[in-house]
């Protein structure tokens, strides 16, 4: 499979507090690749750095082989990669359709449409004129993953699809991930739910304190491996 993204030494800060200390990260085209961790291990922080949230230098990520680092988030979704924020971060005043168009502005050549999106969550069609942010919290993942599909991305990246979320309504989110990926899509999970990224996903990385800790393909990593690069013991 041909590399579609890279990082290289990718370091992060807030200020002075370095939070990423030279991450070195793989993606192919079609992959799914989960990112795990404790929390504060950074895994926020680094697909913030992949979508343009937080500065990277420029050579420390790679995306079809051009150099992005530190790229303007817009610019980053025009070129084909597209955050779902940690939280849904649904706009407030507007419908569930409204939420969806809006991650179509900055919309690319592809499958992904309201019918093609509806057709996924069919829920979603049926309350597409009520506040998107009167759903159920399951919901308005869908929503929030549906506004990022909007925008036709080669890449999606997913922060916490699972959080404060009921353990059925995180199997029916992850459910879609076949159709999604099934066009050819390629997606990076942040998942707190260690089982569910270890089943959805065909590699693994661990962080640890900003570092990388354990990196595996999924189906081949032990618990114990994972709880050790997990929790450090
Ligand atoms: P969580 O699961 O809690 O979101 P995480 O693995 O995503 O954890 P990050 O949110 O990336 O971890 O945080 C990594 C480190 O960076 C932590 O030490 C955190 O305190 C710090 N950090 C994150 N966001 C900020 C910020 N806006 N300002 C200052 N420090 C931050």
């Amino acid at each position: 499979m041909t590399q579609l993204l890279a990082t290289h030494g990718l370091q992060a800060w807030y200020g002075d507090a370095q939070a990423l200390f030279g991450i070195d990260f793989e993606l192919a085209k079609g992959e799914l690749v989960a990112v795990i961790g404790a929390n504060g291990a950074g895994k926020s922080t680094f697909l913030k750095c992949l979508a343009g949230l937080v500065r990277a230098k420029r050579e420390a990520i790679e995306f079809k082989g051009e150099a992005i680092g530190g790229l303007p988030a817009g610019e980053i979704v025009r070129r084909g990669l597209a955050l779902v924020p940690e939280g849904r971060r649904l706009f407030p005043s507007l419908s569930v359709e409204e939420n969806l168009l809006m991650g179509g502005l900055t919309r690319r050549a592809g499958p992904w449409n309201l019918e093609r999106l509806y057709a996924l969550f069919p829920i979603l069609q049926e309350k597409r004129h009520v506040p998107g942010t009167s759903l159920s919290g399951g919901q308005q993942q869908m929503v929030a993953l549906g506004r990022a599909l909007m925008s036709n991305p080669e890449v999606l990246l997913c922060d916490e699809l699972s959080l404060g979320l009921a353990p059925i309504v995180i199997r029916e989110i992850y459910a879609a991930m076949p159709a999604i990926t099934g066009e050819g899509m390629t997606v990076v999970i942040v998942e707190q739910d260690v089982t569910m990224a270890q089943r959805v996903s065909q590699r693994i990385y661990c962080l640890q304190e900003g570092r990388v800790s354990l990196q595996g393909r999924s189906d081949q990593l032990t618990h114990s491996q994972i709880s050790q690069a997990y929790f450090g013991v």
